[in-house]
Order: C-alpha cells, then sequence, then structure tokens
C-alpha cells in the first residue's frame, strides 16, 4: 500500500496513512526523518483499513490536523467506531443468501482489522471541488462511497480508484450508497474526462493512461454484468449464489466477502437498468430475471 507525501510551502501534505500496526508510529517517525521538514497537514482518501489505520498515530507523532472526507468519516464511525458492525454484517450476509457457517467465518475474518485502526477522530472534513494545498478534491465513488481523489496540473492522486493491475473492489455493504457500481461507472467516465496525464495509485505501480486505465475497468465490469445478467433467470438466486456462479466456490473466507458484496453491487446495477428484478420475503433477498 502506498502513501503519498506531497511538497507544499508550509511543509508535507501526508497522504494516507497506511495500517496502523502497533510499530506504525515508529516507522513513520524513521520515514519523515529520512524526508526532513514539517509535516503541514494529513489527508486521508478513504476509510479502508490500510488507508485510514494509522491516522492518529500520525496526528500524535507530527500534531498536524487531519482532513478526511465528510461522508467518508460519516462511514468510518459507523464501521470502526462501532461495536455493533460486526452483528451487523452477520446480519447483512444472512439476509443475502450466506450460509450460516460461511457468515461466521467471513465476518471473523473481517474483525482481524479491527485493532490496528486507530482513526483520527473529528477531522476536518471535506468535500469534493475544495481545495487542499493547491490540490482539488475530486469524488471517486464506487469503491468507497466518500472516497476523494486529488488533482494537480495533470497528477491524480488516485487512492483506490483505479489500479494498474488489479480491479478495486466496488461491493454494496450495510449503510453504503444504494448502487456503488453505477457510481463507480460514473466517477470512470469522470476520469475519462479528465484526462490526467498520470495517475498515482493506493497499490501497485503508476498508471501512465489514467484515462486508459479507466475504459478498461468499464468494459471490466460491463463483462461482469453480462456473466449476471446470464445467471439469473426465473429460479431465484441470491447474493451469494450468483457470487458461486460468477467466482466459483474455492474462494477463502476474506475474498468471499468481497465476491457477495462485488456481487450485489452487479445485481443492484441489473436491477436499476431493468434487467432483473429484486425481491425481499421473509427476510431473504433474492433477484430474477427481468
Ligand atoms: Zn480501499
Amino acid at each position: 500500500m502506498h502513501a503519498y507525501l506531497l511538497p507544499g510551502e508550509d511543509g508535507w501534505t501526508i497522504v494516507d496513512t497506511g495500517i496502523g500496526l502497533p510499530d506504525a508510529k515508529e516507522s513513520w517517525r524513521a520515514e519523515l526523518e529520512r524526508a526532513g521538514g514539517q509535516v503541514a497537514r494529513i489527508f486521508v482518501t478513504h476509510f479502508h483499513p490500510d488507508h485510514v489505520g494509522a491516522a492518529a498515530d500520525l496526528h500524535e507523532l507530527t500534531g498536524a490536523p487531519v482532513y478526511q472526507g465528510t461522508l467518508d468519516y460519516a462511514q468510518c464511525e459507523l464501521v470502526w467506531g462501532n461495536p455493533a458492525w460486526p452483528e451487523r454484517l452477520i446480519d447483512w450476509f444472512r439476509l443475502h443468501g450466506t450460509p450460516d457457517d460461511v457468515t461466521e467465518e467471513l465476518v471473523g475474518q473481517s474483525s482481524v482489522y479491527r485493532p490496528y485502526i486507530r482513526y483520527q477522530p473529528d477531522p476536518i472534513l471535506v468535500r469534493a471541488g475544495e481545495w487542499l494545498d493547491g490540490w482539488e478534491l475530486v469524488a471517486a465513488a464506487g469503491h468507497a462511497d466518500g472516497q476523494l481523489c486529488l488533482l494537480k496540473d495533470g497528477v491524480l492522486l488516485a487512492a483506490d480508484h483505479v489500479l494498474e493491475r488489479i480491479s478495486p473492489t466496488v461491493g454494496l455493504w450495510p449503510a453504503s450508497r444504494p448502487d456503488p457500481l453505477g457510481d463507480y461507472l460514473e466517477a470512470l467516465d469522470r476520469t475519462v474526462k479528465i484526462e490526467p496525464r498520470i495517475a498515482l495509485p493506493g497499490h501497485g505501480e503508476l498508471i501512465a493512461d489514467p484515462a486508459g486505465r479507466a475504459r478498461e475497468l468499464q468494459e471490466h465490469h460491463r463483462i461482469r454484468l453480462q456473466e449476471a445478467v446470464a445467471a439469473f433467470g426465473p429460479k431465484p438466486l441470491s447474493g451469494y449464489e450468483l457470487s458461486l456462479v460468477l467466482w466459483g466456490d474455492v474462494l477463502k473466507p476474506a475474498a468471499r466477502r468481497f465476491a457477495v458484496a462485488e456481487s450485489l453491487s452487479h445485481a443492484e446495477r441489473l436491477v436499476r437498468v431493468g434487467a432483473a428484478v429484486r425481491h425481499e420475503v421473509d427476510g431473504a433477498v433474492s433477484y430474477t430475471a427481468a
């Protein structure tokens, strides 16, 4: 996972913080000594563990204010600041047809990170369209509803919005926006229009042709949507069952968790364009062909 130090007149802007492992503060101290100079501010692109996890450590270390998107911070608190969240996830996977033993594994997996997430309470809340030390904040919903990228002179600091080798996960989660894949395809349209010279991603190598990569990701999801349409027939399929069709039945628990959420984001997109129908009967959600 990449964090970035952006130079500015009043010091560095640190973008993303890494996961809050017990030695996070020490690692950052060493890194910042190497870099030299002051830290003026810390910016969190989105609330996933590897991006927000060490925000409080970095704030303690540097005294610099932490900036985070308004919607993203609300979700951060809802997920990481909420002891009832694992229960809510269990209900969610049940609602979408996941067998109890599988659900237990999935949710147990997602709790592994909780001790290593030290987000900064009461950050300075920002929104798309605002500016941070000469960088424009650009909305990039989909991978996370409230994810914000930074744009300056054709350089897009893309966080997990576009990645070079993998397709960022776009899932439907409890309390997420209703059509994350629709949001994502729109955000990719915006990236194509912006035509950045280069994108600096949250993982993997630099992206030399961000607009081209955005188009590839749109194509990837177009094919996935076709596969999902083909899977739907007259017999109702749950999100869990759809994940078995799209990804097979051999995934590890962590991967299955994302596969179910991603199946749901595709199913909901299809409902919105009239290609599938959603049913909710006796506390179980399923989909059929339209
Ligand atoms: Zn992420």
